[in-house]
């Protein structure tokens, strides 16, 4: 019992005699520090976007002679701060909705090919032409929830182009290995050094925040690719080098290979 917290109860008994009853309250005291740290972090990453708004709408109420290229700057920042609450809420929403037993995913056939040839699609638009990307695609079609896998793909593929300087190569791959079905995309990106590894899916763990901010990640999509694994019933692994760059790799179960 080194490591629990305990709390006892004295009960009286017949006789004069008492009863000792002992409740091990480690687990759900530490869920409740989580629940904590999760709502201490979710404040205030709205509250920063928050306080810009309310200060160019408090500039605004007071100046109301703003000549037009300050005042649109003002509603250019104003609106790219409430996109970024938009996209918090959003994430939040999904992982609790991927954290609840009332939804658990609903199994379809994913057509991995379309899938994934939409997600390259979607990767050239967000990189605007400033990266290489690659797709190999030559496992097969998988059951699962397709809005999940989705997500969770596109979550990878998007910290890749997102943490690849310009003229950087992204490879994303999808092949069958005697484990089951593998996804991955490698990068030669900004890296990780292994000391954060680990934590990389704890909700808003980022190496660099003000990097993240900049390319507008929101520190929960990580932990939200974590979540529809963990439903999947799939592993994530992280290999990284510091300056040279990323390689994340989902292993599928076998078993889930669609007939
Ligand atoms: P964010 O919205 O900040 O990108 P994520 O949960 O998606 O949040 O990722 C957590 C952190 O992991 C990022 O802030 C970044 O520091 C690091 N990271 C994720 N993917 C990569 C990558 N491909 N290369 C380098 N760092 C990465």
């Amino acid at each position: 019992f080194r490591d629990r917290k305990l709390i006892a109860h004295i009960i009286p008994f017949e006789n004069r005699r008492q009863i000792l009853v002992t409740h091990d309250v480690t687990e759900s005291e530490r869920i409740d520090m989580m629940r904590r740290d999760f709502i201490a972090n979710a404040s205030h990453e709205l509250r920063t976007p928050l306080t810009v708004i309310n200060g160019f709408l408090e500039i605004a109420s007071m100046q109301a002679d703003l000549d037009n290229q300050t005042r649109n700057m003002h509603l250019k920042l104003m609106t790219e701060q409430g996109e970024r609450m938009q996209r918090l809420v959003e994430d939040m929403l999904t992982l609790t909705r991927l954290e609840s037993v009332d939804y658990p995913p609903r199994p379809e056939r994913i057509n991995m090919l379309g899938l994934l040839e939409q997600i390259l699609q979607e990767a050239h638009a967000l990189s605007a032409g400033k990266h290489t990307i690659t797709l190999e695609c030559t496992g097969p079609d998988i059951r699962g929830s397709n809005d999940e896998i989705r997500s969770a793909l596109t979550n990878l593929v998007t910290n890749a182009i997102r943490y690849t300087p310009e003229n950087g190569h992204i490879k994303i791959s999808w092949i069958d290995t005697e484990q089951g079905p593998k996804f991955a995309v490698q990068d030669d990106g900004i890296g990780i050094s292994t000391e954060h590894i680990s934590r990389l899916t704890e909700r808003f763990y980022r190496v660099d925040k003000s990097r993240s901010r900049e390319t507008q990640g929101t520190g929960l999509g990580l932990a939200i690719v974590k979540h529809v694994l963990l439903r999947h019933k799939a592993n994530l692994l992280i290999e990284s080098t510091p300056d040279v760059g990323s390689k994340f790799c989902v292993q599928f179960p076998g078993t889930i290979v669609s007939a």
